[in-house]
């Protein structure tokens, strides 16, 4: 882990685990994080997974990994598996405490028979449509249903048959008794069982015909597994009386306390399950893990490692006060972790030849580089030179202003690692295009600087003889606006993907897929993990070398 990783910032929450642990109210702590595997996970998931198991591991707690399974329609075991593999991989571990809701379901039905013997819930028989009648609205109270009077022998019986199969979808619900008049509309008579016919659950088959809701089930999952602290989104505090309710009514023994902070947004992006997957859906991306794609899935093929990730959650901190996080946060945490570990190496995005005309025909010679600048450790590799080179076509001006301090008519610039190269000769094509540059080398030059010139410029190259060609995937914001809201589809970037024909140094022929590299000068890219293969290389660009945006920005957008 890196230096940032060591010193964790204490935050609202943390204060409040610390203080019960100190007053004994708790022994130990216990959280969970509970995903609904209907889709797959995204970066603010990330947030509530680095609170959630790193409280627990800081506080010598445990945090269970409970799928949040009662709406069977949109679930499968596709996410559960991936679910499953994002917060391994973000180095977190639930050891043998990977549970379902679904796990509860005998439990939560004799939770809901007990409310019913207590009198405080009861089968109502209104339609969709009155209930929502009957709900009242934020300025209204609403009305007792009908059916609310059931006795209880009555309630027993219906929901039993509920249970059995007897009614279609729809004909029935079981509701908390709690208060029709309650100025928070969560507490107006919620349902908390449906009916549910026809579905294959992939935990539970075709057991049930009834599945709880998820308020239900939720504060009783985390009251069943002994959660000391429920951590959520604000959108869920509206929600707590009803969390307290539940558990005050059933009398149960263990009474977590539910507290909840803001949800992470990002700019140019959007993190809502429902968007993504209509991303996904409407062919607006490849697919989940597409690499423009905030999921984990998403941003660890496009090169991110789980330390920038862990990272970028220390960093934007746990507060009550939403906001939407810049992008440039979370790119310069994989910009520091890339830079201090990740290995050099030379790519042409853009290649244009270069001949060098007095480099004896048929010679080749093989410089010994070093893979990291600053870490010997890191070692070195071969990397060959020979008459003929690629260059980055933007590294070279027939005609520069005097601040190019690269490649130009007449002028010299320094191959890195290598020879001081004049350009002698511009060779166009048939319509005007630079075709070739024939160039002269000094000899003297490899690894001094010769005498009295002055060389400003040092540029990047690959060996045309022994470069291999390879796809380089060029990433950019999914959406050109900030806060993609309304016709947010409209805010696609349609040209959030480049892909360039590049040549790229013989050592990457062979990378790994998922390795990741600094290409000097370019940018941090990584090996594409599903597409990346010896003799077919494909690279993903990470992110830019340095913050091209914000420098732009800060120009007045020229
Ligand atoms: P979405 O709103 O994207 O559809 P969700 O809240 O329905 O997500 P869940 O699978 O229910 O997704 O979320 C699991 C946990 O992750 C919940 O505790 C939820 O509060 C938390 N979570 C979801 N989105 C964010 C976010 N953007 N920032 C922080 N935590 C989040
Ligand atoms: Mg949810």
């Amino acid at each position: 882990m890196s230096d940032s990783d060591t010193s964790k910032k204490s935050n609202f929450i943390r204060q409040i685990v610390e203080a019960d642990l100190a007053s004994g109210k708790y022994a130990a702590v216990h959280t969970r994080f509970p995903p609904e595997p209907n889709g797959y996970l995204h970066i603010g998931h990330a947030k509530s997974i680095c609170l959630n198991f790193g409280i627990a591991e800081d506080y010598d707690g445990q945090c269970n990994l409970r799928f949040d399974d009662t709406n069977p329609h949109k679930e499968n075991l596709e996410f559960v598996r991936v679910i499953e593999e994002d917060v391994r991989w973000l180095g977190y571990d639930w050891e043998e405490r990977m549970l379902f809701a679904s796990d509860y379901f005998g439990q939560l039905h004799d939770f809901a028979v007990d409310l019913i013997q207590r009198g405080k819930a009861y089968v109502c028989d209104l339609t969709a449509e009155e209930t929502r009648t009957y709900r009242g609205t934020l300025t209204e109270p609403g009305r007792d249903s009908p059916y609310r009077e059931r006795s209880i022998d009555e309630n027993l019986d219906l929901f039993a048959r509920m249970r059995a199969g007897e009614f279609p979808d729809g004909a029935r619900v079981l509701r908390a008794k709690i208060n029709m008049a309650s100025p928070n509309i969560n507490l107006r008579d919620p349902t908390i069982y449906r009916i549910r016919h026809g579905v294959v659950h992939h935990q539970t088959g075709d057991e049930w015909r009834i599945y709880p809701m998820y308020d239900f089930t939720h504060c009783l999952s985390d009251s069943i597994e002994g959660i000391t602290h429920s951590l959520c989104t604000l959108e869920f505090e509206d929600h707590r009386p009803l969390y307290d309710w539940f558990l005050d009514a059933l009398e149960t023994r263990c009474h977590p306390q539910q507290i909840e902070f803001a949800r992470l947004n990002l700019e140019y992006t959007v993190l809502s399950k429902r968007k993504l997957t209509e991303l996904v859906d409407g062919g607006h991306v490849d697919s989940w893990d597409d690499p423009r794609m905030p999921t984990i899935a998403g941003l660890r093929r496009r090169g991110y490692t789980p330390v920038s990730i862990r990272n970028f959650c220390e960093r934007i901190g746990v507060t009550k006060a939403d906001s939407r996080v810049e992008l440039q946060i979370l790119e310069g945490c994989i910009r520091e972790d890339l830079e201090a570990h990740g290995p050099r190496r030379l790519a042409v995005l853009d290649p244009l030849k270069v001949v060098i005309t007095n480099y004896p025909e048929g010679h080749e010679e093989e410089f010994e580089v070093p893979n990291h600048p600053q870490e010997p450790s890191m070692g070195e590799r071969p990397v060959p030179f020979d008459r003929e080179l690629w260059i980055e076509r933007g590294d070279f001006m027939e005609e520069a202003p005097r601040k190019f301090k690269r490649l130009v008519t007449g002028g010299e610039v320094r191959l890195r690692n290598a020879y001081v190269i004049r350009c002698d000769e511009v060779i166009k094509d048939a319509d005007g295009e630079i075709s070739e540059l024939r160039c002269s080398y000094d000899p003297e030059t490899l690894g001094r600087n010769p005498e009295g010139r002055k060389i400003k410029g040092v540029i990047h190259w690959v060996s045309a003889t022994h470069g291999v060609s390879a796809e380089v995937r060029l990433y950019d914001r999914l959406f050109t606006a900030p806060n993609p809201e309304g016709d947010w589809l409209e805010a696609l970037n349609p040209e959030s993907l480049t892909i360039v024909k590049a040549v790229v140094e013989p050592a990457l022929a062979n990378a790994e897929p998922g390795e990741r590299f600094q290409f000097e000068r370019t940018g941090y890219f990584c090996a594409d993990r599903h597409d990346h293969a010896p003799g077919r290389p494909v690279f993903n660009r990470t992110v830019a070398l340095r913050d091209s945006w914000s420098k732009i920005a800060a120009k007045g957008g020229n």
